[in-house]
């Protein structure tokens, strides 16, 4: 399908917006000036988007604190109802959402809308969870005293928000926010803008009101310095890279707002000799492969048991030559272009530092014929935990496979690094699947299971890969302020 033909259709659905979202209304760049969005499986503009700065982040934050003193004060169940209309209506459009995030992020069509069904769970399970955020009524010390806490919403939050998950990762933010009666300031990434435009138009015909949600999109360090700046916002919630999550919490400090981190991973997955090897396989594709790679609890690393590993090269080589490579739209096609020549180059640099000290190729290892960004699906055996490949986040399809002998040793290289995402292990042996998840420094592990999500399980990290968590009871935590109220003269 030709980039223009989906552009008509998604325009004349009205989830086709190229303004950013202020107080309810679509607005250019003050200065009128654009930036140009990019198909990355045809090298295609799709179209140019408003290119903001600090005047609209102002008046975004300013929208965001008046709506403020509305929405928290509905009741949970007028909140709830409202979030319950977005997610119906999110639903009703998951097809056009997916198409969107195709076009401008690249993943196969059946992956993005796989996306649109996980992030719109979010929007669901926190229109249930507003109904359900209760206070404490704690035992005085004193028998004129009552002591009550009430959990109360932070106030304006500053959302920044990643290509990778255009759809997914917004929801995960806003869904909670919302629930607890907070506004939100949304800065999705120049890369992919359209997906955030679009959820934000179906906010605004599921009744939503205006000023509650906003996005903002162009110049992303005046817009994080402005949202960081601002006394207005008491939030930020980051998702993205662990550098530029280093770079916002500093700030934050300067007005000290609540800070939550969703940064980048470095996932270990462990195959004992033990495991169901067919399982193993299934998982580990999956777990690499999908998003091209382009996902923070992707696998990075796999550790092998030195019984299996010749066999496991083998199987999981034959499964990766028959991925298919190609444009998201395309019929069967299973990974998709990387998101820009940056990315490309990155991958490219990994598996030459990879194979200049020693390991081999044994599947793919360069760029894919089609072009552009694509690259192909790749296996390296004999890798080492000092290689550049295991100790940076690939962010593409490429897997490295590494040799280990006994269980200590592969908690120890599982452990050897600043990130601590997720992390798999496969084996059949219950006493070792506890003592190996329990040793594991990672926010999420799976066993026997090679992708980790949903809206009901908290997602997040450990060491460098984050604070905070997000999906499930607990990420509501992160949008409420616990107040404590002392009541005497009550004898
Ligand atoms: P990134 O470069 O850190 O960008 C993330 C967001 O921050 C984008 O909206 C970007 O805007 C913005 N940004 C960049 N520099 C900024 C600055 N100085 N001030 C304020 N905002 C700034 O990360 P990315 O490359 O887009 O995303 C990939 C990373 O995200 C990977 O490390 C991945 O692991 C991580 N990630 C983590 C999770 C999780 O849940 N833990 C989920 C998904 C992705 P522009 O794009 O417009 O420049």
């Amino acid at each position: 399908m030709e980039t223009e033909t989906i552009v008509a259709r998604l325009k004349s659905s009205g989830l086709f917006q190229t303004k950013g979202f202020i107080g309810g209304k679509w607005i250019d760049a003050y200065d009128g000036k654009t930036i140009e969005v990019n198909n990355p499986a045809t090298g295609e503009v799709i179209a140019s988007v408003a290119c903001m700065g600090e005047k609209e982040t102002q008046d975004a934050i300013s929208s965001a604190y008046d709506a403020f003193g509305h929405w928290s004060k509905l009741t949970a169940v007028d909140r709830s109802s409202r979030l319950r209309k977005w997610y119906n209506l999110l639903i009703e459009h998951k097809e056009e959402l997916g198409q969107l995030i195709t076009l401008e992020q690249g993943k196969p069509l059946k992956e993005a809308i796989g996306e649109v069904l996980y992030g719109a769970g979010f929007i669901e399970f926190y229109a249930e969870e507003a109904k359900r955020i209760y206070g404490d009524i704690i035992p005085s010390p004193l028998p004129d005293r009552r002591l009550f806490v009430l959990k109360q919403p932070v106030g304006v939050v500053g959302a920044i928000t990643p290509w990778n998950f255009p759809f997914a990762l917004i929801t995960r933010k806003v869904g909670p926010a919302l629930a607890c009666g907070c506004t939100v300031v949304v800065k999705p990434s120049e890369l992919t803008p359209f997906t955030a435009l679009a959820v934000a138009e179906l906010a605004l015909r599921s009744g939503i009101p205006p000023g509650v949600l906003n996005v903002v999109m162009g110049d992303a360090p005046k817009i994080g310095n402005y949202l960081l700046e601002s006394r207005q916002v008491r939030k930020i919630t980051f998702t993205g890279s662990i550098a530029v999550g280093k770079k916002l919490m500093a700030s934050a400090a300067e007005t000290v707002k609540k800070v939550s981190l969703e940064l980048g991973g470095n996932a270990p997955f462990i195959i004992f000799d033990d495991a169901d090897l067919e399982v193993a396989l299934k998982a580990s594709v999956a777990s690499k492969f999908r998003n091209s790679g382009q996902t923070c609890v992707c696998t990075n690393r796999l550790l092998v048991q030195e019984g299996i590993y010749d066999k496991f090269i083998t199987a999981f080589s034959n499964a990766v030559q028959n991925l298919k490579v190609g444009n998201g739209f395309s019929e069967g096609v299973s990974q998709g272009p990387l998101i820009n020549e940056a990315a490309v180059q990155k991958v490219e640099s990994l598996v030459q530092d990879a194979i200049s000290k020693g390991a081999k190729v044994v599947v793919g290892g360069k760029r894919h014929d089609l072009g552009l960004t694509f690259y192909e699906p790749t296996v390296i055996s004999d890798a080492k935990n000092e290689m550049l490949i295991a100790r940076q986040e690939i962010f593409g399809p490429v897997a490295p496979v590494i040799r280990f002998k006994t269980e200590e040793e592969a908690i120890q290289i599982a452990n050897d690094t600043d990130s601590g995402l997720a992390a798999y292990l496969f084996t059949n042996n219950i006493q070792r699947s506890w003592r190996v998840s329990e040793a594991l420094e990672y926010g999420m592990v799976g066993v026997n299971e090679g992708i980790y999500s949903s809206e009901g399980a908290p997602f997040g990290g450990v060491k460098q890969s984050g604070l905070g968590r997000e999906g499930s009871k607990y990420g509501l935590d992160e949008y409420l302020e616990i107040k404590c109220i002392c009541m005497g003269n009550m004898g």
